[in-house]
């Protein structure tokens, strides 16, 4: 190698070094085939020397035989010129002959002729620890996402199962968690054993656990499932012990790769939720509710997701009236969250509020909904200066740290009275701490602004809820009240429902309202306000200032 090579090789190195601090790097002068590695790699490694020639086959030898392969064909397609770089996962051998497990990220840099002249990158060591859980020996969380990361970046197919136990804190209090962390154990053997050859195993968060198979299908993956479910029910023995556990379990199929990890993530938790809440553990497949598509669902999703951290682009709110059941005046209205853009037409928010309620990103997408309902709601209040402004919130927004200031914050922010908000939650808020949910309740309740209970009566602790938290109205939902002049079921339901909420001196709403029968029908009961059709779909701002109520 000429001197002059020399000196731009080392200046290059020497500018690289600076910016990755706390990661190995390399640097190659493709044109010769000589690099400069960082020292502590060559120390740490236990490579020749810092200045290398063929360097990719040096190093090629420190790699665990099992990811030698795809290395080899990355560096391949990196010196043929096809690919322009590389970020991979592989475990690489210490100089005491352990194995670590690392991500290489390199990039190829080309001359002015766009010939390759410099491959560049940087290795960072993530030890052994971190990547494995030391109670089960599956890889952890971190590892998931670097394998994922790394498949995407092969755009290789795969199928993704996350699995985990019903009601394991109650193991761990009869049992003790030793014992609770040996009954993991077991699970994660088994599951490794199940699924040997076809798919890797990591342990997640909690007692959740995930496989990733790129062999297997769906059904296959289905089956193995079922068999696993049944097996951990009634044929499992820890340390002797019969323990029967409980499996819920989610899949998603990633076949589509303009989408990020998040967004797979998100989806399997979405899948892996709806298995347990709602379907006793039977697996529940991520899919368009509607087409059933599941390529479609997470693409669709991803795009959602994307628009919420560019400035939520595409979102939008619409309003529903809600009367006065007695005059029929209007009493305020329902803020409800759209998404719009020209591949997906309108977009319902069931469709993507409940996944993204299991992403990070949530909270963002919840303080762009209150603060546009807030901008809106000064509107409204010119025409109808005692309009209370319902907004929807989800238990992934009250969950995060400064919730309470966020909320008073945009109040200062839009000049919105705290009086003319009503702030609706739902019972999945009990997944929080029902203290610490009392408290927030009681704070909002001091400045003047109004909680009520919605979907009350649609899962299993309504009344728990309404029992610890004094709200101001209780929604009842439609699904009690669609047949209510024929059925008896639901006139029990919406009385039953109206007397409660009045022995706790909360008000009633009643949604669904969708034709005047209903709504005479609905008047002998001690019900306070009226949503529905009848009165009107949820409109944009504009439509809803252009129809006339009589204020309230
Ligand atoms: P929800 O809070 O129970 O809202 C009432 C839903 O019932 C709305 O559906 C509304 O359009 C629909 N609805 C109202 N009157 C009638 C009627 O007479 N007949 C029928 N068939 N339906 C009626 P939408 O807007 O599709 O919202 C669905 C759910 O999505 C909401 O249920 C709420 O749980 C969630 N959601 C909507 N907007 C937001 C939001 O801004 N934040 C959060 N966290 N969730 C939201
Ligand atoms: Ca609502
Ligand atoms: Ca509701």
């Amino acid at each position: 190698m000429d001197n002059e090579r020399k000196i731009k090789l080392d200046e290059l190195f020497e500018a690289f070094s600076v910016v990755a601090e706390g990661t190995y790097v390399y640097l190659c002068d493709m044109t010769v085939d000589v690099s400069r590695w960082s020292k502590s790699a060559v120390n740490y490694f236990g490579l020749p020397n810092e200045y290398m020639e063929n360097a990719g086959a040096i190093w090629e030898d420190h790699i665990h035989p099992e990811d030698r392969e795809d290395y080899h064909h990355s560096i391949d397609m990196i010196f043929s010129g096809e690919d322009s770089g590389h970020d991979m996962q592989y475990r690489a051998r210490t100089r005491d002959g352990n194995y670590v497990v690392c991500t290489c990220r390199g990039v190829v840099i080309r001359d002015p002729e766009g010939r390759p002249h410099y491959f560049a990158g940087a290795i960072k060591n993530h030890g052994l620890k971190s990547y494995i859980d030391n109670v089960t020996g599956l890889r952890t969380l971190y590892g998931f996402f670097e394998d994922l990361r790394a498949m995407f970046w092969k755009r290789d197919d795969a199928v993704i199962l996350q699995i985990g136990i019903s009601g394991f804190s109650n193991l761990n209090d009869v049992y003790g968690y030793t014992f609770g962390n040996r009954i993991l154990q077991q699970l994660g053997r088994l599951l490794q054993k199940k699924f040997a050859n076809t798919g890797a195993c990591y342990r997640m968060d909690g007692t959740k656990m995930v496989v990733v198979s790129r062999t297997l299908n769906s059904g296959q993956v289905a089956d193995i499932y079922n068999e696993l479910k049944d097996e951990v029910s009634h044929d499992f023995y820890v340390d002797g012990e019969h323990i029967s556990l409980s499996l819920n379990g989610g899949l998603v199929i990633v076949d589509n790769f303009d989408i990020t990890d998040k967004t797979v993530y998100s989806c399997l938790k979405f899948a892996y939720s709806e298995s347990k809440n709602r379907k006793m553990g039977d697996l529940v497949i991520f899919h368009d509710m509607i087409s059933h598509d599941n390529r479609k669902a997470i693409e669709k999703i991803n795009v959602i997701r994307n628009n919420v951290s560019e400035d939520c682009n595409g979102f939008y709110l619409c309003y529903q009236p809600i009367m006065h059941a007695d005059s029929e005046s209007l009493k305020g209205m329902e803020a409800l969250v759209r998404w719009k853009s020209d591949t997906y037409g309108t977009v319902p928010p069931n469709q993507f509020i409940p996944v993204l309620e299991q992403d990070s990103l949530f909270p963002k997408l919840g303080k762009w909904i209150l603060k546009q309902a807030m901008t809106d709601g000064k509107k409204f209040l010119e025409k109808y200066p005692d309009m209370i402004m319902n907004v929807n919130l989800s238990y992934a927004q009250l969950e995060k740290d400064g919730f309470i200031e966020e909320v008073l914050e945009l109040l200062k922010e839009t000049e919105f009275p705290p009086e003319n908000l009503c702030l609706e939650i739902t019972e999945r808020c009990r997944l929080l701490d029902i203290e610490i949910l009392k408290d927030m309740v009681n704070i909002f309740r001091d400045y003047g602004i109004k909680i009520a209970l919605d979907d009350f009566g649609t899962g299993y602790a309504s009344l728990g809820i309404l029992r610890e938290l004094p709200v101001d109205t209780v929604k009842i939902d439609r699904e009690y009240v669609k047949d209510v002049e024929k059925s008896m079921a639901d006139q029990n339901t919406v009385r039953f429902i109206s007397d409660l909420a009045d022995a706790f001196s909360a008000e009633v709403c009643v949604e669904g309202v969708e034709t005047a029968e209903m709504k005479d029908f609905l008047k002998q009961y001690k019900v306070s306000s009226l949503q529905g059709y009848y009165y009107s779909k949820p409109v944009p701002l504009d439509e809803f200032l252009s129809m006339e109520f009589v204020a309230g």
